[in-house]
């Protein structure tokens, strides 16, 4: 068995629709026992959204859910239908018909559960179920969706439950870059990549794959398989092992990425004591806002201390609501750098090179964090790409 997903615009038009159709007719040749799964047509979520906005702004309700899930709803039942249209068997189905339980977190529910015995019973009978991505239902029955960009999540998870070989994630690019090509034209692809080093890139930033998805990938040892609806070719393979004529060590920084989809939160006077950080980042889990890098200075002689933290965008109203009382300053503005590659676990000097980088470039670092495969520092936006540039050049990451 195998899990197939297109992303919004792969299933942009009527026209691409039917390419996916006679796409997911091919693939049958090889492996005929097949799942796909589907994003909303690009676009719709956004526009459901911006609906959604015009009303309220709180996002986790059961109205939003409902909601934006019809987006996955209408992409399901094209691509079912033209499906049917060049002669293959498929049947379109909800999240919750297909199995997928999750918690009640609205808007950003995570799976708990697939009960896969419909879809496997489809596939065995040769019939192709084609499931909405991003949703499933809460224990009472209530459409919930897994977050912006959760369809990749439902795919690997989808992957997981049935035991597929491969997942094939099939987008508009072909596989993962060194960087954006946007900003560098040399930026090379990159065939292969561990879930530990692609884990790191989509939290980073790097748009290819929804990071809960390489998570889950990680955790079942599903080989995900990023590849381009409209391009033939091999893609980027995730979590496979090495291929003939690999190179003993890895590089130093397989890819540099960036993110400006944050917020630097800054806390000024926290009365410290055994439970002050508690206090502040509890309030905030339980709103499922993801903390990033959070700094905070020693307790000065009036027993307070300064804190700051990045977190993503979409959790200001959040933030702001919990943190009140302590007059949280949100500022935007700031975006994060990062370079990835297991490695530099066994370099030493990485950082100091990405450092030297930045500021021969006068980039201030706002703050920085590393781990045993990143570096990431937060500098001004509007610094983002002449340092992406300097990166890139610095880690020999510019194609041949
Ligand atoms: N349609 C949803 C979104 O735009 C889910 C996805 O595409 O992965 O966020
Ligand atoms: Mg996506």
């Amino acid at each position: 068995v195998n899990v197939q997903k297109f992303g919004g615009t792969s299933v942009g038009s009527i026209e691409r629709i039917q390419h996916v159709a006679t796409l997911v007719k091919e693939s049958l040749v090889e492996d005929p026992q097949t799942c796909v799964v589907v994003s909303a047509m690009s676009g719709e979520t956004d526009r459901l959204v911006s609906l959604y906005r015009q009303i309220s702004p709180d996002i986790h309700t059961t109205e939003y859910d409902l909601l934006v899930a019809s987006g996955e709803q209408a992409a399901a039942s094209l691509l079912s239908a033209a499906l049917n249209r060049v002669g293959v068997r498929a049947v379109p189905l909800l999240g919750f018909q297909a199995g997928f339980e999750t918690d009640a977190k609205r808007g950003r529910a995570r799976i708990t559960q697939i009960n896969e015995d419909l879809v496997l019973d489809y596939v065995k009978q040769g019939i192709v179920p084609v499931v909405t991505g991003f949703q499933g239902a809460d224990a009472q029955g209530r459409i919930t969706t897994l977050g912006r960009g959760g369809s990749d999540t439902s795919a690997v998870a989808l992957a997981a439950a049935v035991k597929a070989s491969v997942c094939k994630i099939y987008t508009d690019v072909s596989g993962v870059f060194t960087t954006d090509p946007r900003i560098c034209p040399d930026a090379r692809h990159i065939p292969r990549l561990s879930f530990e080093e692609m884990m790191e890139l989509a939290s980073l930033g790097a748009k290819v794959m929804h990071p809960r998805a390489i998570e889950i990938g990680a955790k079942f040892g599903i080989p995900i398989q990023v590849l381009n609806t409209f391009q033939k070719g091999n893609g980027t393979m995730i979590g496979s092992t090495h291929k003939d004529g690999d190179s003993f060590e890895s590089p130093v920084v397989s890819a540099v990425t960036y993110d400006h989809n944050m917020i630097l939160v800054s806390v000024k006077n926290v009365k410290s004591g055994v439970d002050a950080l508690n206090e502040i980042f509890g309030k905030l889990s339980t709103h499922g806002v993801i903390l990033d890098i959070i700094v905070h200075s020693a307790p000065r002689a009036d027993g307070c201390f300064d804190l700051s933290f990045s977190a993503q965008r979409e959790d200001a109203l959040v933030v702001e609501q919990k943190l009140g009382g302590l007059q949280p300053e949100i500022q935007t503005g700031f975006s994060k750098v990062s370079i990835v590659g297991t490695g530099m676990a066994s370099h030493s000097g990485v950082a100091a090179r990405m450092f030297r980088v930045l500021s021969s470039a006068k980039v201030p670092v706002v703050c920085t964090t590393t781990s045993e495969i990143k570096v990431s520092c937060v500098i001004p936006s509007t610094q983002v790409e002449a340092s992406v540039r300097g990166l890139h050049a610095e880690f020999n990451l510019a194609g041949a």
